[in-house]
């Protein structure tokens, strides 16, 4: 949100034209009739609305939305439409300009988009439920595919200056970025952009291993470098020799990719063996590529050994999200793997930026068109779904962001569907009524229970019977939102009959007794536990409440029902007031910037904070307020689907009390000493206690948990450090559940 009312000196005007006429001379070549002038007038409107504003640096406002335009224009390779809307992309939000006058300066398309982009701001607000957000933001998205796009730039270029903003700030962004940006940017072949946004949220997030692992990457790379020079050597020669124009780059990967691997392999840094990919890219022709590739390819696997079962072919069948490559590893010298990636110049541009600078490439099939395929999915998943925003926001989740599984009808046509589908998702994505009506499935032969998990090249054959129809438990064996919302209006179709039937049951039935049917079907109701009247049709029609029954239960005086037996019922609604607190001797937590005593609130156990971690507020449902860490795996789903529960939170200066940490510890058994060797260390050196300890080994690793009480962070952090240097110590970390 830009702040301030200094006006922008002449000083600075001259290095904003600057940015702006380097714009002007980068985009030439794409310029066509108006779009210069069109770009001018937009850049002096935007300039002109923004002036008195300035950003967190204190830079003016102008250099965002010009910054974002060359994103969108370079990083993204969009057109001249997208750089026009970019430069507007926060005047209707952020200044008194409306759509109307952007409407009349610019016509429909650019004000569709701009609006777009406006309506994409909410998503900054933590007061509305951000799933309800997704699904505004997707209604739009499928409009233009180019609101999202722009966005992505909008969110590089906040997160490139993000440390101009408070800590908790940046926490809140950062996790918001993690579960819905960065996986868009996946879905949607920016790559790139995807790594960055991953890089620096754990920047943010876990700006210690960020930093460990920055510091490995570089103290290890003149090794590197000579490893992949005495790798690529002898293919060079080679390549040369067939007259194939190319280039080789040999780099490592991203810093967020070897975490995840460090964290899900469960591996030290040392043990990763793809710490970096090996990229030819060959300059070739369209129609040659495939082949040059695959060229290369032989070349490569005549030097070194392949590892088939690594070999990728994105050539042939491309992923879904446009990406076109052929992987391949190969055991090179001194017997380490390497990874190859092969492709044209064509196929990197798509893997570095995107499809959007191809959408309209020439030879480009408009069913191939993966933005199209993509936007047609989301199209589906809104007109189907029914209500639940949370529910939505995992269809969506696992629908669209997830890698894909390739099956293939009896007739050989291929599907694709998301990894984890099952049999059954299968027939309903061939068509509503298949699933609807599906008995039994074959795959490959053999028959399979409905909810089988597909495996890539599986053969599928579904028998369908007239007489089928979608069950309640149904829901649990599907997993793709076409399946699902198919199954929940079938069954709710079928509630809807059963509440008709149950409601005429009903009315035949009171009508028999002379009871009218307006004025006593609540009463009846609520007798029987029910909130509505739907559902107690429903039981009616299910004969879970059997109608003979009604007059043991009720008399008739002057056809009115009246309750037989009067109960006192407890009050059954569930209380929403605070609960009073234990009195606690002193606050430890100031929660939105105060300390009141009245808040009810406890460390919660998955992540188990210290003080002087960074830490946040939950607003539980039950079990008053829960205090977390920011690194708490809990913490991005928290702060996504319930980011209106989420308090500010911090540590009390005051605060003096012991907290119990729990941490994991590996290494190298020595024998019975290490028990002694880190109770000694611990408890007698650092006079910290011990709460817990258990250890475990095999083959000469073992692997140890300790339960230790400390005062605050620091303390922690000298016994973390003083552990690490035990000589037959690897890894020592905090466990979070
Ligand atoms: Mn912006």
């Amino acid at each position: 949100m830009p702040t301030g009312t200094t006006a922008i000196s002449s000083e600075e005007l001259k290095s904003i034209t600057e940015v702006f006429e380097g714009l002007i001379t980068s985009l030439k070549p794409k310029l066509k009739g108006s779009d210069e002038k069109d770009i001018r007038k937009a850049y002096e409107l935007s300039l002109d609305a923004h002036k008195f504003q300035r950003r967190k640096s204190g830079e003016a406002y102008i250099f965002h939305p010009l910054e974002v335009a060359r994103i969108c224009h370079e990083e993204i390779g969009l057109g001249p439409t997208a750089v026009i809307c970019a430069i507007l992309h926060d005047v209707v939000e952020d200044t008194p300009i409306n759509l109307e006058e952007i409407y009349e300066l610019f016509g429909p398309k650019v004000t569709k988009i701009v609006d777009g982009l406006t309506k994409l701001d909410g998503l900054y607000n933590v007061d509305n439920k951000n799933a309800e957000n997704l699904k505004k933001v997707l209604s739009t998205l499928v409009e233009d595919v180019r609101v999202v796009l722009i966005k992505m730039a909008d969110r590089i270029h906040n997160l490139r200056t993000i440390n101009a903003m408070p800590k908790h700030k940046k926490l809140r962004i950062a996790a918001e970025t993690m579960y819905i940006y960065a996986p868009l940017a996946h879905r949607l072949g920016l790559y790139k952009v995807k790594v960055e946004f991953e890089d620096i949220c754990m920047r943010i997030t876990d700006s210690d291993k960020y930093k460990e692992i920055s510091n490995k990457i570089k103290a290890s790379e003149e090794d590197r470098q000579r490893y992949i020079s005495k790798f690529i050597g002898p293919l060079q020669q080679k390549i040369d020799k067939e007259g194939i124009k190319y280039r080789i780059i040999g780099r490592p990967k991203a810093i967020s990719s070897i975490f995840n691997k460090i964290k899900t392999k469960n591996v030290e840094f040392e043990e990763i063996y793809d710490l970096f990919a090996v990229r030819i890219i060959v300059d070739v022709p369209l129609a040659l590529e495939k082949s040059v590739c695959w060229q290369v390819y032989s070349i490569i696997t005549d030097y070194y050994k392949p590892i088939p079962e690594r070999l990728k072919d994105w050539i042939t069948t491309p992923k879904g999200n446009g990406y076109e490559s052929l992987h391949t590893t190969v055991i090179g010298p001194s017997g380490r793997f390497v990874e190859v990636q092969i492709r044209s110049e064509r196929m990197d541009d798509i893997a570095e930026r995107g499809f959007a600078a191809h959408w309209k490439y020439k030879g480009v099939k408009s069913d191939d068109n993966v933005y199209d395929k993509w936007l047609g999915n989301i199209r589906t998943l809104l007109e189907n779904q029914n209500g639940d925003a949370i529910d939505f926001l995992n269809d969506f989740k696992t629908n669209l962001f997830k890698e894909e599984v390739y099956v293939f009808t009896p007739n050989g046509d291929m599907k694709i569907l998301p990894k984890g589908a099952t049999a059954l998702d299968f027939a309903f994505d061939i068509h509503s009524d298949v699933g609807a009506q599906a008995v039994s499935f074959k795959i490959n032969n053999k028959l399979v229970p409905m909810g089988y998990v597909l495996q890539n090249g599986d053969q599928i054959k579904v028998n369908t019977s007239k007489n089928q129809s979608p069950k309640e438990d149904w829901l649990k064996l599907v997993i793709t939102g076409k399946a699902r919302s198919k199954i929940r209006s079938s069954l709710n179709e079928h509630k809807k009959l059963s509440a008709e039937l149950g409601k005429e049951a009903l009315i035949r039935k009171l009508k028999n007794l002379k009871i009218d049917f307006e004025t006593n079907t609540d009463l009846i109701a609520s007798e029987y536990g029910f909130r509505n009247r739907p559902d107690l049709y429903i039981a009616i029609e299910n004969e879970t409440i059997k109608l003979q029954d009604l007059t043991k239960r009720f008399e008739i005086i002057n056809g009115e029902l009246v309750k037989l037996k009067v109960e006192e019922t407890a009050d059954t609604k569930e209380s929403v007031k605070p609960r009073p607190t234990k009195s606690k001797s002193k606050s430890e937590i100031i929660i939105n910037g105060q300390i009141d005593e009245s808040f009810d609130y406890s460390l919660s156990t998955c992540c188990n904070p210290v003080m002087g971690d960074e830490i946040f507020a939950f607003l539980t449902t039950n079990s008053g307020m829960k205090i977390h860490r920011f690194n708490c795996s809990n913490a991005s789903n928290l702060f996504t689907n319930y980011g209106y529960r989420i308090l500010k939170a911090e540590w009390a200066k005051t605060a003096s009390r012991n907290f119990e940490v729990e941490l994991k510890i590996t290494g190298i058994d020595t024998g019975p000493g290490v028990i002694q060797m880190l109770t000694n260390e611990i408890s007698n050196h650092l006079g910290v206690n011990i709460k817990a300890f258990s250890i475990s080994g095999e083959e000469g690793i073992f692997e140890g948990n300790i339960k230790i009480i400390v005062k605050d962070k620091g303390q922690l952090n000298t016994v973390i450090s003083r552990i690490k240097r035990i000589e037959s110590i690897s890894t020592i970390e905090r466990t979070i559940v």
